[in-house]
């Protein structure tokens, strides 16, 4: 993907502050960072959402962001990690090359949880909705 950022980066074609490089996953420091640390952790091969993913990747994806949480925390001195992914236009992905958010927290940092992102607007019952995801899932 020529016109993808992240694919330019992957290929050195921009720069990145990278701080870890491996087979299939490069991690580098968000250039607008929410928190000191904030990190990027990025599949090499182009895909915009994590569905998308070949298992290979998926796994190698999920096993560098074990391998980055605890030192990216103990780097910045953190107390935790928020790690999150926006997927899909609607939820503010603004680049559709997946990518897993790192961002250091501290004790007070006034930053809130996954769940102060939902206004919590819910009109369906759990069965009904359990029911319909293991239906589709099959
Ligand atoms: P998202 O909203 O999840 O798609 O986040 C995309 C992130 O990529 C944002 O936090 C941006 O600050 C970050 N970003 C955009 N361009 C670059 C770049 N060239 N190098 C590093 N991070 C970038
Ligand atoms: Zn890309």
């Amino acid at each position: 993907m020529s016109g993808c950022i992240f694919c330019r980066i992957v290929a050195g074609e921009i720069p990145a502050e990278i701080v870890a490089r491996e087979p299939e996953v490069i991690a580098f420091l968000d250039v607008q960072p929410l928190a000191d640390g904030h990190v990027l952790v990025v599949p090499r091969a182009h895909v915009a959402r994590v569905e998308e993913l070949a298992p290979a990747a998926a796994d190698a994806l999920f096993r560098a962001v074990l391998r980055l949480a605890g030192p990216v925390r103990e780097a910045l001195g953190a107390a935790g990690t928020t790690i999150g992914v926006n997927n899909g236009d609607a939820t503010g992905q603004t680049i559709p090359h997946v990518h897993v958010h790192i961002v250091p927290r501290w004790e007070g940092d006034g930053a809130g949880s996954v769940h102060t992102i939902f206004p919590r607007h819910v009109k369906r019952k759990l069965p009904e909705v359990g029911a319909a995801i293991r239906k589709t899932l099959g």
